[in-house]
């Protein structure tokens, strides 16, 4: 066990290529084993403990190296329950020193190059090289000392292909590319809703579910193989929607996907002509409802990253690897909030990384508890984050009063007992009729999400509703008519 970290989840990485120089070997050996001891590394080749309150993120289970997951919680990490989440000591230790502004700083993804290798040499070298500061500094003028070492750090660790920083940078066009994002514009309050992908290649009954919403809704998502199950193509999806004259959300998931990857997917998704973007961060495989083999290394990127890299491949047409394109591709791009993980305040702080980071709207998680989704929207209008993105809220409508307590059970979900008990009532009400009926409980249910709709309209800063529902599209109009919109 580490002294300042968690555990490590996964091993250090070894070099591709070995270093050939023997002394360099035995330092990186040394290096190795003294930073394993103090911090669990894992040889990423670029160290950020100095942002990370000397916790290394990458004894994150996923490996994360810009903030916590939207499944976080406070008691254990999602992925392995014998162990805390790591970004979850980080902000609490970064908030006792009184470092927090340090948790902005969008972080570089590794360099495949670099793992494995001696991070302090090729830093040594860097000093050397820069000149400053000098040591002497240290006693005569302190101050001088740290800012110029902060500048040294900033320097190593933001190599010339990544250059990213703590700060906001709004979209480089002024004409809205996409109809969502025009809405946006034009409209207080929209409403939005999500289809589910099918499982196999059959497209006569997403093409129905495309037509349907299409009349009842101003842009449909499409889910990107929720719960790390394989279904067809977020991007199939959306293709479909817009030959269906719909407008598509293209859901692009960091999991099981190579920086590399995402980039191909968005710039054939922008020649096919999908013009909006949900990057997200994925859930874990062991979440899949049957246990499947997976790949150990889930993540190569993290959303935040994916949101960094996308928005400059729009704006300043630069690839991941600092080439120069000519012809960019055009979307409008979101991100996933979610206000019931950790603290409000910690939450709105990765919030706000998202936002400088590229993202221009915002959908949250499935909201339940207005309390808590208040005091997490309040948290994000004191970082200044209302003005800067749309904030959609996630509306489910339960089905049963067993969904209600699996959906309680889940990380990043919470509902209030005041609802589970309203759906418990309807369940005995069910009971009492035909067997297997569940007439009264999807009632309520969808009496719940119409309160919950009109509530969050009244909302400072709420600029629409995100319908979720399972899979259940035909119940979207008949929701939009129980609330009367
Ligand atoms: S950030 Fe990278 S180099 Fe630093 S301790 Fe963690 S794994 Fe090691």
């Amino acid at each position: 066990m580490p002294v300042f970290s968690p555990r490590r989840f996964q091993m250090a990485h070894l070099p591709v290529e070995r270093d050939s120089n023997l002394p360099v070997r035995t330092f990186t050996a040394l290096e190795r084993t003294a930073k394993g001891v103090l911090f669990g590394c894992r040889m990423c080749g670029n160290c950020i403990l100095q942002e990370t309150a000397f916790i290394c993120p990458m004894t994150c289970a996923k490996g994360l190296r810009n903030g916590f997951c939207g499944e976080a919680t406070a008691e254990r990490c999602v992925v392995d329950a014998s162990r805390p989440c790591t970004w979850r000591l980080i902000f609490e230790r970064s908030e006792r020193m009184g470092r927090m502004d340090k948790l902005l700083e969008v972080n570089a993804p590794i360099n495949g190059a670099q793992a494995g290798h001696s991070a302090w040499l090729p830093f040594i070298k860097f000093w050397r090289e820069r000149g400053q500061p000098v040591l002497t500094d240290l006693l005569a003028n302190r101050d001088k000392f740290w800012r110029e070492w902060d500048a040294l750090c900033y320097g190593f660790r933001q190599p010339d292909w990544w250059q990213s920083d703590a700060d906001y940078h709004p979209p480089a066009y002024n004409t809205a590319i996409s109809r969502l994002e025009l809405e946006l514009q034009q409209k207080p309050f929209i409403v939005t809703a999500e289809i589910e992908p099918p499982g196999d290649s059959a497209t006569d009954d997403l093409q129905k579910k495309c037509q349907l919403l299409n009349k009842y809704v101003i842009s449909v998502n499409f889910s990107d193989n929720a719960f790390a199950t394989s279904r067809m193509s977020s991007l199939a999806c959306c293709v479909h929607c817009l030959e269906a004259g719909g407008e598509a959300v293209l859901q692009m998931q960091a999991r099981d996907r190579s920086r590399n990857g995402i980039l191909s997917d968005v710039i054939g998704a922008s020649a096919l002509g999908v013009r909006n973007i949900l990057c997200l961060g994925g859930d874990y495989h062991n979440k899949t409802p049957q246990v499947f083999p997976c790949q150990p290394e889930q993540f190569d990127i993290d959303a935040v990253q994916m949101l960094w890299m996308l928005r400059r491949l729009r704006d300043e047409g630069r690839m991941a690897d600092g080439r120069e394109i000519e012809n960019r591709p055009r979307y409008f791009l979101g991100a996933a909030g979610a206000p019931f993980t950790l603290k409000a305040e910690y939450s709105a702080l990765r919030m706000e990384k998202k936002v400088n980071a590229g993202a221009q709207f915002i959908q949250t998680q499935m909201v339940f508890d207005l309390e808590a989704f208040n005091t997490w929207m309040a948290a994000c209008d004191k970082r200044g984050l209302l003005d800067k993105a749309a904030f959609l809220a996630g509306v489910y409508p339960l089905r049963s009063a067993e969904e209600a307590h699996a959906l309680a059970a889940e990380p990043g979900v919470t509902i209030p007992e005041e609802i589970i008990q309203r759906m418990e009532a309807a369940f005995v009400r069910d009971s009492h009729g035909c067997a297997g009926a569940c007439e009264h409980q999807e009632v309520e249910g969808r009496l719940i999400a119409v309160e919950l709709m009109h509530q969050l309209r009244e909302m400072p800063g709420v600029r629409g509703v995100h319908l979720m529902v399972g899979g259940q599209e035909s119940v979207v109009p008949v929701l939009l008519e129980e609330a009367g919109w």
